[in-house]
């Protein structure tokens, strides 16, 4: 528990006096490491796999507040629409008719951010900039799906200067968008920032920051 309570008091620093919601990205540790997480106050889980997610959900307290990070394919999304709080990677006009369908059949209203690919990376998911207005007007008359911000993963690099233009202009379309007042979307959440990048990202405007190897140190296996 010393290590990882160390380590979220210097993350903590960064996110006091600020309103920024931690999301400590728990894929690929244990439950005993979600368990230390969960004893030091915190609430708010990421995950990027189903199955793993919901191997987790039944073994752990039920006021986690679950977040699905990761690509989401449209056959799961039933597996999972009723047990997250918040999905981060919306990212395709399929998939938002998926969730809509769905989430009319469980009646339940799904809260998800627009997955955007700021950099415009070839090997990442998410909407390109300019395709997110026309998006948000579309899914705007979907009633089971509710949009709450934007996310993005920008380029993995070494200097995490070298993203601070990539977080200013989602920060920019975030504003630009919540000006329009488009029905049932919210510009409420921007997550962006992870281990390496998130002081900058915070700087950048972000409010809600996904950290998992700053807390737990680095994972074993990718994923
Ligand atoms: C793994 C992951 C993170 C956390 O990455 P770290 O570098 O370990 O902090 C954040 N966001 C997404 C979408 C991820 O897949």
């Amino acid at each position: 528990m010393e290590y990882i309570k160390k380590n979220l008091e210097k993350i903590e620093q960064h996110l006091s006096h600020q309103n920024i919601t931690l999301v400590g990205v728990t894929k690929t540790w244990p439950v005993s490491e979600l368990e230390k997480f969960y004893a030091l106050g915190y609430r708010d889980f990421g995950e990027n796999k189903v199955q793993e997610l919901l191997e987790k959900i039944p073994q752990l307290p039920k006021d986690i507040r679950w977040h699905f990070i990761g690509h989401l394919q449209r056959n799961k999304v039933k597996d999972v629409i009723d047990k997250v709080h918040l999905i981060h990677s919306l990212d395709s006009l399929r998939l938002a008719k998926e969730i809509e369908k769905e989430g009319r059949k469980k009646n339940c209203i799904v809260n998800a951010l627009v997955q955007v690919n700021i950099a415009g990376e070839e090997s990442k998911f998410g909407l390109q900039e300019q395709e997110v207005l026309s998006f948000l007007e579309e899914v705007s008359s979907y009633p089971h799906l509710k949009i709450k911000g934007l996310m993005t993963i920008p380029p993995n690099v070494k200097n995490p200067e070298e993203n601070r233009s990539f977080f200013a202009n989602l920060y920019n379309l975030y504003v630009d968008i919540a000006k329009k007042s488009i029905d049932n979307v919210d510009m409420s959440i921007l997550s962006m920032g992870m281990s390496n990048d998130y002081t900058v990202a915070i700087e950048e405007g972000a409010t809600m920051v996904r950290i998992g190897t700053g807390i737990f140190g680095s994972r074993k296996y990718s994923n």
